[in-house]
Protein backbone atom coordinates (compact mmCIF):
# COMPACT_ATOMS: atom_id res chain seq x y z
CA UNK A 1 0.00 0.00 0.00
CA UNK A 2 1.17 3.43 -0.55
CA UNK A 3 2.54 6.12 1.96
CA UNK A 4 1.15 9.13 0.07
CA UNK A 5 -2.30 8.98 -2.01
CA UNK A 6 -1.42 10.80 -5.24
CA UNK A 7 -4.71 11.95 -5.87
CA UNK A 8 -8.27 12.32 -4.92
CA UNK A 9 -9.40 8.52 -5.25
CA UNK A 10 -6.79 7.18 -3.82
CA UNK A 11 -7.34 9.18 -0.96
CA UNK A 12 -11.00 8.03 -0.86
CA UNK A 13 -10.44 4.82 -1.12
CA UNK A 14 -7.20 4.78 1.63
CA UNK A 15 -9.79 6.34 4.17
CA UNK A 16 -12.43 3.37 3.49
CA UNK A 17 -9.55 1.06 4.07
CA UNK A 18 -8.56 2.58 7.51
CA UNK A 19 -11.61 3.48 8.55
CA UNK A 20 -12.92 -0.30 7.91
CA UNK A 21 -15.64 0.28 5.63
CA UNK A 22 -14.14 -2.16 3.12
CA UNK A 23 -11.42 -5.18 3.54
CA UNK A 24 -10.41 -4.82 0.09
CA UNK A 25 -11.83 -2.85 -2.88
CA UNK A 26 -13.14 -3.66 -5.82
CA UNK A 27 -13.72 -1.54 -9.01
CA UNK A 28 -15.17 -1.95 -12.60
CA UNK A 29 -13.84 -0.94 -16.14
CA UNK A 30 -17.79 -0.90 -17.69
CA UNK A 31 -17.74 -0.44 -21.59
CA UNK A 32 -20.47 -0.06 -23.87
CA UNK A 33 -19.64 -2.49 -26.90
CA UNK A 34 -20.33 -0.06 -29.78
CA UNK A 35 -17.40 1.11 -30.72
CA UNK A 36 -13.41 0.49 -30.31
CA UNK A 37 -11.61 1.40 -27.41
CA UNK A 38 -9.47 5.31 -27.27
CA UNK A 39 -6.78 6.86 -25.05
CA UNK A 40 -9.62 7.88 -23.29
CA UNK A 41 -10.76 4.46 -21.95
CA UNK A 42 -7.39 3.91 -21.44
CA UNK A 43 -7.29 6.24 -18.87
CA UNK A 44 -10.24 4.84 -17.26
CA UNK A 45 -8.59 0.99 -17.51
CA UNK A 46 -5.03 2.28 -16.00
CA UNK A 47 -6.96 4.08 -12.76
CA UNK A 48 -9.61 1.00 -12.21
CA UNK A 49 -7.37 -1.43 -12.77
CA UNK A 50 -4.38 0.27 -11.13
CA UNK A 51 -5.92 0.92 -8.68
CA UNK A 52 -6.89 -2.61 -7.73
CA UNK A 53 -3.57 -3.54 -8.32
CA UNK A 54 -2.15 -1.00 -6.03
CA UNK A 55 -4.40 -1.81 -3.44
CA UNK A 56 -4.65 -5.67 -3.59
CA UNK A 57 -8.05 -5.64 -4.70
CA UNK A 58 -9.66 -6.79 -7.93
CA UNK A 59 -11.27 -5.25 -11.08
CA UNK A 60 -14.42 -6.35 -13.54
CA UNK A 61 -14.31 -6.15 -16.88
CA UNK A 62 -18.09 -5.61 -17.71
CA UNK A 63 -19.82 -4.71 -20.95
CA UNK A 64 -22.73 -2.35 -20.04
CA UNK A 65 -24.63 -3.95 -23.07
CA UNK A 66 -28.15 -2.45 -22.48
CA UNK A 67 -28.81 -0.91 -25.45
CA UNK A 68 -29.24 -3.88 -28.24
CA UNK A 69 -29.79 -1.52 -31.60
CA UNK A 70 -25.79 -0.24 -31.55
CA UNK A 71 -24.06 -3.32 -29.88
CA UNK A 72 -22.30 -5.79 -31.53
CA UNK A 73 -19.67 -8.98 -30.94
CA UNK A 74 -16.73 -7.48 -32.73
CA UNK A 75 -16.50 -4.58 -30.43
CA UNK A 76 -16.70 -6.73 -27.54
CA UNK A 77 -13.86 -9.07 -29.00
CA UNK A 78 -11.92 -5.85 -30.16
CA UNK A 79 -12.37 -4.44 -26.36
CA UNK A 80 -11.36 -7.45 -24.62
CA UNK A 81 -8.35 -7.53 -26.71
CA UNK A 82 -7.41 -3.95 -26.27
CA UNK A 83 -8.00 -4.28 -22.37
CA UNK A 84 -5.15 -6.98 -22.18
CA UNK A 85 -3.01 -5.80 -24.15
CA UNK A 86 -2.66 -3.05 -22.50
CA UNK A 87 -1.37 -5.14 -19.87
CA UNK A 88 -4.45 -5.84 -17.26
CA UNK A 89 -6.41 -8.36 -16.35
CA UNK A 90 -9.67 -9.26 -15.24
CA UNK A 91 -9.45 -13.27 -13.89
CA UNK A 92 -12.56 -14.33 -13.77
CA UNK A 93 -14.36 -11.35 -13.60
CA UNK A 94 -15.71 -10.65 -17.14
CA UNK A 95 -19.57 -9.68 -16.73
CA UNK A 96 -22.09 -8.57 -18.73
CA UNK A 97 -24.95 -6.30 -18.02
CA UNK A 98 -27.28 -8.54 -19.63
CA UNK A 99 -26.65 -10.94 -17.16
CA UNK A 100 -28.36 -9.16 -14.91
CA UNK A 101 -31.69 -9.19 -16.99
CA UNK A 102 -33.59 -11.25 -14.76
CA UNK A 103 -32.84 -9.42 -11.95
CA UNK A 104 -32.63 -6.39 -13.01
CA UNK A 105 -36.61 -7.18 -14.23
CA UNK A 106 -37.41 -8.56 -10.94
CA UNK A 107 -36.26 -5.52 -9.12
CA UNK A 108 -38.69 -3.68 -11.54
CA UNK A 109 -41.24 -5.50 -10.36
CA UNK A 110 -40.03 -4.79 -7.01
CA UNK A 111 -40.41 -1.02 -7.31
CA UNK A 112 -44.22 -1.65 -8.93
CA UNK A 113 -44.99 -3.07 -6.23
CA UNK A 114 -43.68 -0.69 -3.87
CA UNK A 115 -45.97 2.00 -5.72
CA UNK A 116 -42.30 3.15 -7.01
CA UNK A 117 -42.47 2.69 -10.69
CA UNK A 118 -45.31 3.33 -13.28
CA UNK A 119 -46.08 1.81 -16.84
CA UNK A 120 -46.78 5.35 -19.05
CA UNK A 121 -48.49 5.46 -22.09
CA UNK A 122 -47.26 8.41 -22.98
CA UNK A 123 -44.86 8.72 -26.56
CA UNK A 124 -40.93 9.55 -26.18
CA UNK A 125 -42.26 13.13 -27.34
CA UNK A 126 -44.92 13.42 -24.59
CA UNK A 127 -42.06 12.66 -21.78
CA UNK A 128 -40.15 14.62 -23.34
CA UNK A 129 -41.99 17.54 -23.44
CA UNK A 130 -43.49 16.91 -20.17
CA UNK A 131 -40.14 16.74 -18.35
CA UNK A 132 -39.96 20.40 -17.62
CA UNK A 133 -36.65 22.58 -17.48
CA UNK A 134 -34.48 23.71 -15.17
CA UNK A 135 -36.53 26.48 -14.21
CA UNK A 136 -40.18 24.86 -14.69
CA UNK A 137 -41.36 21.77 -13.07
CA UNK A 138 -42.55 18.71 -15.12
CA UNK A 139 -45.81 18.01 -15.39
CA UNK A 140 -46.67 14.47 -14.30
CA UNK A 141 -48.06 11.99 -16.70
CA UNK A 142 -51.75 11.30 -16.93
CA UNK A 143 -50.45 7.57 -16.26
CA UNK A 144 -48.56 8.40 -12.97
CA UNK A 145 -51.37 7.22 -10.60
CA UNK A 146 -52.32 3.75 -12.04
CA UNK A 147 -52.84 0.99 -9.35
CA UNK A 148 -50.22 -1.59 -8.56
CA UNK A 149 -51.94 -4.09 -10.38
CA UNK A 150 -52.38 -2.57 -13.33
CA UNK A 151 -48.73 -1.82 -13.49
CA UNK A 152 -47.58 -4.87 -12.51
CA UNK A 153 -50.10 -6.25 -15.38
CA UNK A 154 -49.04 -3.96 -18.21
CA UNK A 155 -45.05 -4.76 -17.14
CA UNK A 156 -45.65 -8.24 -17.72
CA UNK A 157 -47.39 -8.21 -20.81
CA UNK A 158 -44.85 -5.23 -21.86
CA UNK A 159 -42.11 -8.08 -21.10
CA UNK A 160 -44.23 -10.76 -22.28
CA UNK A 161 -44.55 -8.72 -26.07
CA UNK A 162 -47.90 -8.11 -25.80
CA UNK A 163 -46.82 -3.98 -27.12
CA UNK A 164 -44.96 -2.43 -29.95
CA UNK A 165 -42.18 -0.73 -29.64
CA UNK A 166 -42.68 2.88 -28.03
CA UNK A 167 -45.85 2.51 -26.89
CA UNK A 168 -45.27 2.32 -23.60
CA UNK A 169 -42.33 2.67 -20.75
CA UNK A 170 -41.71 1.70 -17.06
CA UNK A 171 -41.02 4.69 -15.70
CA UNK A 172 -39.54 5.39 -11.58
CA UNK A 173 -42.20 7.34 -9.46
CA UNK A 174 -39.85 9.86 -7.84
CA UNK A 175 -40.54 13.65 -8.19
CA UNK A 176 -41.50 15.34 -11.14
CA UNK A 177 -40.50 18.81 -9.42
CA UNK A 178 -37.25 17.67 -8.23
CA UNK A 179 -34.31 20.29 -9.18
CA UNK A 180 -32.34 17.64 -10.45
CA UNK A 181 -33.91 16.77 -14.08
CA UNK A 182 -32.71 13.13 -13.85
CA UNK A 183 -34.79 12.45 -11.26
CA UNK A 184 -38.10 13.70 -12.51
CA UNK A 185 -39.72 9.78 -12.99
CA UNK A 186 -36.72 8.65 -15.42
CA UNK A 187 -37.65 6.06 -17.88
CA UNK A 188 -36.35 2.51 -16.71
CA UNK A 189 -37.85 0.33 -19.36
CA UNK A 190 -38.37 1.23 -22.89
CA UNK A 191 -39.63 -1.88 -25.40
CA UNK A 192 -37.54 -2.96 -28.35
CA UNK A 193 -38.29 -5.93 -30.40
CA UNK A 194 -34.73 -6.17 -31.19
CA UNK A 195 -32.69 -9.24 -30.91
CA UNK A 196 -29.08 -8.86 -28.35
CA UNK A 197 -25.97 -9.88 -29.15
CA UNK A 198 -26.02 -12.06 -25.94
CA UNK A 199 -29.75 -13.00 -24.92
CA UNK A 200 -31.11 -13.06 -28.65
CA UNK A 201 -34.81 -12.71 -28.62
CA UNK A 202 -35.40 -13.50 -24.97
CA UNK A 203 -36.02 -10.56 -24.02
CA UNK A 204 -38.51 -7.40 -25.99
CA UNK A 205 -38.23 -4.78 -22.89
CA UNK A 206 -34.98 -3.09 -22.20
CA UNK A 207 -33.54 -1.37 -19.41
CA UNK A 208 -31.66 2.59 -19.60
CA UNK A 209 -28.48 2.67 -18.62
CA UNK A 210 -29.21 4.43 -15.09
CA UNK A 211 -31.34 1.13 -13.85
CA UNK A 212 -28.49 -0.83 -14.94
CA UNK A 213 -25.25 0.30 -14.01
CA UNK A 214 -25.45 0.82 -9.97
CA UNK A 215 -27.51 -2.21 -9.97
CA UNK A 216 -24.63 -4.23 -11.22
CA UNK A 217 -21.92 -2.59 -9.40
CA UNK A 218 -24.22 -3.86 -6.43
CA UNK A 219 -24.28 -7.14 -7.75
CA UNK A 220 -20.73 -7.60 -8.56
CA UNK A 221 -19.96 -6.08 -5.08
CA UNK A 222 -18.12 -3.04 -6.57
CA UNK A 223 -16.91 -0.97 -3.93
CA UNK A 224 -15.81 2.32 -5.95
CA UNK A 225 -17.72 3.18 -9.29
CA UNK A 226 -15.12 5.48 -10.96
CA UNK A 227 -16.62 7.22 -13.99
CA UNK A 228 -16.69 10.65 -16.22
CA UNK A 229 -17.80 13.67 -14.59
CA UNK A 230 -20.97 13.82 -17.24
CA UNK A 231 -22.78 10.87 -14.72
CA UNK A 232 -22.51 13.39 -11.53
CA UNK A 233 -25.95 14.50 -11.66
CA UNK A 234 -27.38 10.92 -12.51
CA UNK A 235 -25.17 9.95 -9.11
CA UNK A 236 -28.24 10.95 -7.23
CA UNK A 237 -30.25 8.67 -9.36
CA UNK A 238 -28.15 5.69 -8.35
CA UNK A 239 -28.09 5.90 -4.92
CA UNK A 240 -31.74 6.37 -5.03
CA UNK A 241 -32.16 2.62 -6.82
CA UNK A 242 -29.77 1.64 -4.44
CA UNK A 243 -31.55 2.71 -1.64
CA UNK A 244 -35.20 1.86 -2.75
CA UNK A 245 -34.26 -1.99 -3.88
CA UNK A 246 -33.17 -4.87 -2.10
CA UNK A 247 -29.31 -4.57 -3.26
CA UNK A 248 -27.04 -7.30 -1.68
CA UNK A 249 -24.76 -4.41 -1.34
CA UNK A 250 -24.40 -0.43 -1.76
CA UNK A 251 -21.29 0.54 -4.35
CA UNK A 252 -20.24 4.41 -3.98
CA UNK A 253 -19.96 6.32 -7.38
CA UNK A 254 -16.96 8.42 -7.41
CA UNK A 255 -16.41 11.12 -10.68
CA UNK A 256 -13.51 12.32 -12.58
CA UNK A 257 -12.36 14.09 -15.25
CA UNK A 258 -12.11 12.62 -18.51
CA UNK A 259 -9.20 12.63 -20.95
CA UNK A 260 -9.00 15.49 -23.69
CA UNK A 261 -6.28 15.85 -25.81
CA UNK A 262 -4.80 18.62 -28.26
CA UNK A 263 -5.41 17.73 -32.14
CA UNK A 264 -7.80 14.89 -31.20
CA UNK A 265 -11.74 13.58 -31.13
CA UNK A 266 -12.10 11.08 -27.98
CA UNK A 267 -15.96 10.62 -28.66
CA UNK A 268 -16.96 7.76 -30.32
CA UNK A 269 -19.73 9.30 -32.18
CA UNK A 270 -16.92 11.33 -34.33
CA UNK A 271 -14.45 8.25 -34.78
CA UNK A 272 -17.24 6.18 -36.01
CA UNK A 273 -17.92 8.99 -38.88
CA UNK A 274 -14.31 9.04 -39.34
CA UNK A 275 -14.59 5.41 -40.00
CA UNK A 276 -17.48 4.92 -41.30
CA UNK A 277 -16.65 8.13 -44.32
CA UNK A 278 -13.72 6.76 -45.49
CA UNK A 279 -11.53 9.64 -43.57
CA UNK A 280 -9.61 6.97 -42.32
CA UNK A 281 -8.56 3.42 -42.96
CA UNK A 282 -10.66 1.70 -40.10
CA UNK A 283 -10.77 1.53 -36.17
CA UNK A 284 -7.16 1.19 -36.12
CA UNK A 285 -5.44 2.97 -38.74
CA UNK A 286 -2.60 4.18 -37.23
CA UNK A 287 -3.88 7.95 -37.04
CA UNK A 288 -6.51 6.76 -35.00
CA UNK A 289 -6.23 7.59 -30.90
CA UNK A 290 -7.72 4.09 -30.67
CA UNK A 291 -5.86 1.34 -28.85
CA UNK A 292 -5.97 -0.33 -31.71
CA UNK A 293 -4.60 2.35 -33.63
CA UNK A 294 -2.07 3.06 -31.68
CA UNK A 295 -0.93 -0.49 -31.44
CA UNK A 296 -0.58 -0.60 -35.22
CA UNK A 297 1.65 3.02 -34.72
CA UNK A 298 4.20 1.21 -32.85
CA UNK A 299 3.21 2.50 -29.43
CA UNK A 300 3.81 0.24 -26.42
CA UNK A 301 1.03 -0.86 -23.64
CA UNK A 302 4.01 0.45 -20.94
CA UNK A 303 4.32 3.67 -22.77
CA UNK A 304 0.28 4.45 -22.94
CA UNK A 305 0.58 3.58 -19.23
CA UNK A 306 2.82 5.86 -18.44
CA UNK A 307 1.29 8.77 -19.73
CA UNK A 308 -2.20 8.43 -18.24
CA UNK A 309 -0.14 8.07 -15.08
CA UNK A 310 1.59 11.15 -15.58
CA UNK A 311 -1.88 12.73 -16.76
CA UNK A 312 -3.27 11.74 -13.20
CA UNK A 313 -7.12 12.02 -12.48
CA UNK A 314 -8.26 15.19 -11.12
CA UNK A 315 -12.47 16.51 -10.65
CA UNK A 316 -12.11 19.57 -13.01
CA UNK A 317 -11.79 19.47 -16.84
CA UNK A 318 -8.39 19.72 -18.92
CA UNK A 319 -6.94 19.61 -21.80
CA UNK A 320 -3.69 17.27 -22.55
CA UNK A 321 -0.95 18.53 -24.82
CA UNK A 322 -0.34 15.14 -27.33
CA UNK A 323 3.04 15.83 -27.25
CA UNK A 324 2.89 14.31 -23.90
CA UNK A 325 1.63 11.07 -25.38
CA UNK A 326 4.51 11.56 -27.89
CA UNK A 327 7.66 11.64 -25.31
CA UNK A 328 6.06 8.64 -23.35
CA UNK A 329 6.22 6.51 -26.70
CA UNK A 330 9.25 7.98 -27.50
CA UNK A 331 10.87 7.82 -23.94
CA UNK A 332 9.82 3.82 -24.04
CA UNK A 333 10.78 3.12 -27.37
CA UNK A 334 14.31 4.96 -26.57
CA UNK A 335 15.03 1.95 -23.93
CA UNK A 336 13.64 -0.80 -25.89
CA UNK A 337 13.81 -0.45 -30.07
CA UNK A 338 16.80 -1.81 -31.89
CA UNK A 339 18.56 0.77 -33.71
CA UNK A 340 18.99 -0.24 -37.37
CA UNK A 341 19.59 1.96 -40.36
CA UNK A 342 16.74 2.13 -43.21
CA UNK A 343 17.04 5.59 -45.96
CA UNK A 344 13.38 7.14 -46.13
CA UNK A 345 14.08 9.27 -49.47
CA UNK A 346 16.82 7.76 -51.37
CA UNK A 347 19.86 9.05 -52.63
CA UNK A 348 22.59 7.17 -54.92
CA UNK A 349 26.11 7.25 -53.93
CA UNK A 350 28.90 5.80 -55.34
CA UNK A 351 32.19 5.31 -54.11
CA UNK A 352 34.31 6.00 -56.94
CA UNK A 353 37.16 4.57 -55.01
CA UNK A 354 36.20 1.59 -53.36
CA UNK A 355 36.05 -1.72 -55.32
CA UNK A 356 33.40 -2.77 -57.70
CA UNK A 357 31.92 -6.06 -56.84
CA UNK A 358 33.89 -6.25 -53.12
CA UNK A 359 31.52 -5.88 -49.42
CA UNK A 360 32.71 -5.20 -46.32
CA UNK A 361 30.69 -6.44 -43.66
CA UNK A 362 30.71 -4.28 -40.48
CA UNK A 363 29.60 -5.42 -36.95
CA UNK A 364 27.10 -2.98 -35.65
CA UNK A 365 25.58 -3.37 -32.39
CA UNK A 366 21.75 -3.23 -31.72
CA UNK A 367 21.94 -1.06 -28.92
CA UNK A 368 24.93 1.29 -29.19
CA UNK A 369 24.49 3.06 -25.73
CA UNK A 370 24.89 -0.18 -24.20
CA UNK A 371 26.11 -2.98 -27.03
CA UNK A 372 25.70 -6.23 -25.19
CA UNK A 373 21.65 -5.55 -24.06
CA UNK A 374 20.78 -6.61 -27.59
CA UNK A 375 23.34 -7.84 -29.49
CA UNK A 376 24.49 -6.82 -32.91
CA UNK A 377 23.80 -7.47 -36.88
CA UNK A 378 26.44 -7.45 -39.82
CA UNK A 379 26.20 -4.79 -42.31
CA UNK A 380 27.40 -4.90 -45.54
CA UNK A 381 29.30 -1.89 -47.33
CA UNK A 382 29.67 -1.47 -50.93
CA UNK A 383 30.68 1.02 -53.60
CA UNK A 384 27.32 1.67 -54.47
CA UNK A 385 24.93 3.14 -51.18
CA UNK A 386 21.86 4.75 -50.89
CA UNK A 387 21.74 7.86 -48.61
CA UNK A 388 18.92 10.53 -47.21
CA UNK A 389 18.40 13.25 -49.87
CA UNK A 390 17.78 15.70 -47.18
CA UNK A 391 21.54 14.79 -46.05
CA UNK A 392 23.02 16.51 -48.43
CA UNK A 393 22.66 20.57 -49.59
CA UNK A 394 24.42 21.49 -53.01
CA UNK A 395 25.17 24.71 -51.54
CA UNK A 396 24.92 24.19 -47.06
CA UNK A 397 25.26 26.98 -44.56
CA UNK A 398 28.31 26.80 -42.31
CA UNK A 399 26.62 24.17 -39.46
CA UNK A 400 24.99 21.87 -42.19
CA UNK A 401 27.59 18.74 -41.13
CA UNK A 402 26.05 16.82 -44.07
CA UNK A 403 27.48 15.76 -46.95
CA UNK A 404 27.77 18.42 -49.32
CA UNK A 405 30.67 18.90 -52.27
CA UNK A 406 34.33 19.04 -50.71
CA UNK A 407 32.61 17.89 -47.34
CA UNK A 408 33.68 14.87 -45.33
CA UNK A 409 31.25 13.15 -43.38
CA UNK A 410 31.32 9.68 -41.65
CA UNK A 411 29.03 6.74 -42.77
CA UNK A 412 28.00 5.02 -39.36
CA UNK A 413 29.81 2.20 -38.56
CA UNK A 414 31.83 1.90 -41.56
CA UNK A 415 34.39 4.53 -43.11
CA UNK A 416 34.81 8.57 -43.66
CA UNK A 417 33.84 9.47 -47.20
CA UNK A 418 34.10 13.34 -48.96
CA UNK A 419 31.32 14.31 -51.81
CA UNK A 420 33.26 14.62 -54.97
CA UNK A 421 30.62 15.04 -57.55
CA UNK A 422 27.17 15.91 -58.33
CA UNK A 423 25.06 14.12 -60.88
CA UNK A 424 22.04 15.82 -62.15
CA UNK A 425 19.03 14.78 -64.41
CA UNK A 426 18.12 17.44 -67.25
CA UNK A 427 15.82 19.32 -65.26
CA UNK A 428 18.93 20.36 -62.71
CA UNK A 429 17.86 17.84 -60.03
CA UNK A 430 20.93 16.04 -57.92
CA UNK A 431 20.29 12.44 -58.57
CA UNK A 432 23.43 10.93 -57.82
CA UNK A 433 26.80 12.17 -55.43
CA UNK A 434 30.16 10.72 -55.91
CA UNK A 435 32.42 10.23 -53.31
CA UNK A 436 35.65 8.88 -52.28
CA UNK A 437 36.18 6.58 -48.79
CA UNK A 438 39.45 6.83 -47.04
CA UNK A 439 40.54 3.33 -46.34
CA UNK A 440 42.32 4.29 -43.19
CA UNK A 441 39.10 5.29 -41.85
CA UNK A 442 37.63 1.80 -41.38
CA UNK A 443 35.33 1.70 -37.97
CA UNK A 444 34.58 5.69 -38.65
CA UNK A 445 38.09 7.41 -37.26
CA UNK A 446 40.61 8.88 -38.77
CA UNK A 447 44.25 7.97 -37.66
CA UNK A 448 45.25 11.56 -37.92
CA UNK A 449 42.50 12.79 -35.91
CA UNK A 450 40.82 14.70 -38.30
CA UNK A 451 37.56 15.87 -37.10
CA UNK A 452 34.22 15.09 -39.30
CA UNK A 453 31.41 16.11 -37.07
CA UNK A 454 28.67 14.59 -39.39
CA UNK A 455 27.80 11.25 -39.00
CA UNK A 456 24.73 10.06 -41.83
CA UNK A 457 23.15 6.65 -42.01
CA UNK A 458 23.30 4.81 -45.46
CA UNK A 459 22.09 1.41 -46.91
CA UNK A 460 24.05 -0.82 -49.76
CA UNK A 461 22.10 -0.15 -52.83
CA UNK A 462 23.42 -4.31 -53.49
CA UNK A 463 21.36 -5.45 -50.23
CA UNK A 464 19.03 -3.13 -49.27
CA UNK A 465 15.32 -4.08 -49.19
CA UNK A 466 12.33 -2.16 -50.66
CA UNK A 467 10.22 -0.89 -48.06
CA UNK A 468 6.68 0.75 -47.96
CA UNK A 469 6.71 3.54 -44.93
CA UNK A 470 4.14 5.49 -43.91
CA UNK A 471 4.88 8.84 -42.46
CA UNK A 472 1.93 10.37 -40.35
CA UNK A 473 1.49 13.33 -39.24
CA UNK A 474 -1.49 14.70 -36.56
CA UNK A 475 -5.17 13.73 -38.06
CA UNK A 476 -6.43 17.12 -36.97
CA UNK A 477 -4.65 20.48 -37.70
CA UNK A 478 -6.13 22.29 -35.12
CA UNK A 479 -5.47 22.15 -31.32
CA UNK A 480 -9.07 22.02 -30.78
CA UNK A 481 -11.00 19.73 -33.53
CA UNK A 482 -14.01 21.05 -32.80
CA UNK A 483 -12.99 24.59 -33.25
CA UNK A 484 -14.40 25.51 -36.65
CA UNK A 485 -14.71 29.07 -38.50
CA UNK A 486 -17.46 28.44 -41.11
CA UNK A 487 -21.42 28.49 -40.62
CA UNK A 488 -22.26 24.29 -40.98
CA UNK A 489 -18.65 23.06 -40.75
CA UNK A 490 -17.76 20.76 -38.42
CA UNK A 491 -14.35 19.02 -36.87
CA UNK A 492 -14.27 17.22 -40.16
CA UNK A 493 -13.20 21.04 -41.44
CA UNK A 494 -10.07 20.81 -39.57
CA UNK A 495 -8.68 17.26 -40.80
CA UNK A 496 -4.83 17.91 -41.31
CA UNK A 497 -4.50 16.40 -45.34
CA UNK A 498 -0.99 15.76 -44.94
CA UNK A 499 -1.67 13.46 -42.36
CA UNK A 500 -0.53 10.71 -44.32
CA UNK A 501 2.82 10.45 -46.63
CA UNK A 502 3.49 7.03 -48.21
CA UNK A 503 7.56 6.87 -49.08
CA UNK A 504 9.50 4.46 -50.90
CA UNK A 505 12.10 3.66 -48.96
CA UNK A 506 15.60 1.04 -48.46
CA UNK A 507 16.24 -0.36 -45.20
CA UNK A 508 19.10 -2.43 -44.34
CA UNK A 509 19.07 -6.26 -45.11
CA UNK A 510 19.21 -7.50 -41.76
CA UNK A 511 15.28 -6.31 -41.93
CA UNK A 512 14.86 -8.97 -43.68
CA UNK A 513 11.58 -11.31 -42.58
CA UNK A 514 10.40 -8.94 -40.10
CA UNK A 515 6.78 -9.54 -38.29
CA UNK A 516 4.51 -7.46 -38.09
CA UNK A 517 4.24 -5.86 -34.69
CA UNK A 518 8.37 -5.32 -34.20
CA UNK A 519 9.49 -1.57 -33.49
CA UNK A 520 12.77 -0.22 -34.70
CA UNK A 521 14.35 2.91 -34.34
CA UNK A 522 15.87 4.07 -38.29
CA UNK A 523 19.01 5.71 -36.62
CA UNK A 524 18.22 9.21 -36.88
CA UNK A 525 14.87 9.13 -38.30
CA UNK A 526 12.49 7.94 -35.58
CA UNK A 527 10.52 4.61 -34.67
CA UNK A 528 8.88 2.47 -36.57
CA UNK A 529 6.88 -0.47 -36.31
CA UNK A 530 6.18 -3.33 -38.88
CA UNK A 531 2.78 -3.26 -40.89
CA UNK A 532 0.73 -6.03 -40.89
CA UNK A 533 0.30 -5.38 -44.54
CA UNK A 534 3.66 -6.67 -45.06
CA UNK A 535 4.56 -9.04 -47.28
CA UNK A 536 7.68 -11.45 -47.34
CA UNK A 537 9.63 -9.58 -50.65
CA UNK A 538 8.29 -6.09 -49.01
CA UNK A 539 8.06 -5.08 -45.63
CA UNK A 540 5.74 -1.90 -45.10
CA UNK A 541 7.31 0.09 -41.41
CA UNK A 542 4.52 2.63 -39.83
CA UNK A 543 6.30 5.50 -38.37
CA UNK A 544 5.45 5.84 -34.60
CA UNK A 545 6.92 8.97 -33.70
CA UNK A 546 9.88 10.90 -35.27
CA UNK A 547 13.21 11.80 -33.30
CA UNK A 548 13.63 15.46 -32.58
CA UNK A 549 15.38 16.39 -35.59
CA UNK A 550 18.80 18.14 -34.64
CA UNK A 551 19.32 20.07 -37.60
CA UNK A 552 15.40 21.17 -38.00
CA UNK A 553 16.36 22.84 -34.64
CA UNK A 554 19.07 24.49 -35.84
CA UNK A 555 17.17 25.82 -39.46
CA UNK A 556 14.19 26.76 -36.93
CA UNK A 557 16.57 28.84 -34.57
CA UNK A 558 18.37 30.24 -37.92
CA UNK A 559 15.02 31.60 -39.15
CA UNK A 560 13.88 32.44 -36.13
CA UNK A 561 17.27 35.29 -35.72
CA UNK A 562 16.86 35.45 -39.75
CA UNK A 563 20.89 35.73 -39.72
CA UNK A 564 21.91 32.78 -41.96
CA UNK A 565 20.46 31.45 -45.03
CA UNK A 566 18.58 28.29 -43.74
CA UNK A 567 16.97 26.46 -46.61
CA UNK A 568 17.04 23.15 -47.48
P1 LIG B 1 -18.18 8.26 -25.80
O1 LIG B 1 -18.74 9.37 -24.96
O2 LIG B 1 -17.03 8.61 -26.65
O3 LIG B 1 -19.24 7.50 -26.55
P2 LIG B 1 -18.39 6.61 -23.58
O4 LIG B 1 -18.05 7.27 -22.32
O5 LIG B 1 -19.83 6.53 -23.89
O6 LIG B 1 -17.57 7.22 -24.76
P3 LIG B 1 -18.16 3.97 -22.65
O7 LIG B 1 -17.94 2.70 -23.38
O8 LIG B 1 -19.46 4.18 -21.98
O9 LIG B 1 -17.83 5.13 -23.65
O10 LIG B 1 -16.98 4.20 -21.61
C1 LIG B 1 -16.51 3.23 -20.73
C2 LIG B 1 -15.81 3.92 -19.60
O11 LIG B 1 -14.73 4.71 -20.07
C3 LIG B 1 -16.75 4.84 -18.84
O12 LIG B 1 -16.54 4.65 -17.46
C4 LIG B 1 -16.32 6.21 -19.27
O13 LIG B 1 -16.53 7.14 -18.26
C5 LIG B 1 -14.83 6.02 -19.56
N1 LIG B 1 -14.37 7.00 -20.54
C6 LIG B 1 -14.86 7.22 -21.77
N2 LIG B 1 -14.22 8.23 -22.37
C7 LIG B 1 -13.28 8.67 -21.50
C8 LIG B 1 -12.29 9.71 -21.52
N3 LIG B 1 -12.13 10.52 -22.59
N4 LIG B 1 -11.50 9.86 -20.42
C9 LIG B 1 -11.65 9.06 -19.36
N5 LIG B 1 -12.56 8.08 -19.28
C10 LIG B 1 -13.37 7.87 -20.32
MG1 LIG C 1 -20.94 6.00 -22.02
Amino acid sequence: MSSQPTDFIREIIEADLASGKHESIVTRFPPEPNGYLHIGHAKSIVLNFGVAEQYGGRCHLRFDDTNPTKEEMEYVESITEDVRWLGFDWGEHLHFASDYFGQLYEWAEHLVREGLAYVDDQSAEEIRATRGTLTEPGTPSPWRDRSVEENLDLLRRMKAGEFPDGSRVLRAKIDMAAPNLNLRDPVLYRILHEAHHRTGSEWCIYPMYDFAHGQSDAIEGITHSLCTLEFENHRPLYDWFLEHLPVPHRPRQVEFARLNLTYTVLSKRKLLRLVEEGHVNGWDDPRMPTISGLRRRGSTPESIRTFCERVGVARRDSTVDVALLEWAVRDHLNLTARRVMGVLRPLKVVIENYPEGQVEHFDAPYFPDDPPKMGSRKVPFTRELWVERTDFMEDPPKKFWRLAPGREVRLRWAYLVTCTGVVKDDEGNVVELRCTYDPETRGGNAPDGRKVRGTIHWVSAAHGIPAEVRLYDRLFDRPDPDRVDGEGEDFLANLNPHSLEVVEAVVEASLAGVAPGERFQFERTGYFCVDPDSTPERPVFNRTVPLRDSWAKIERQMQGRGKERGTR
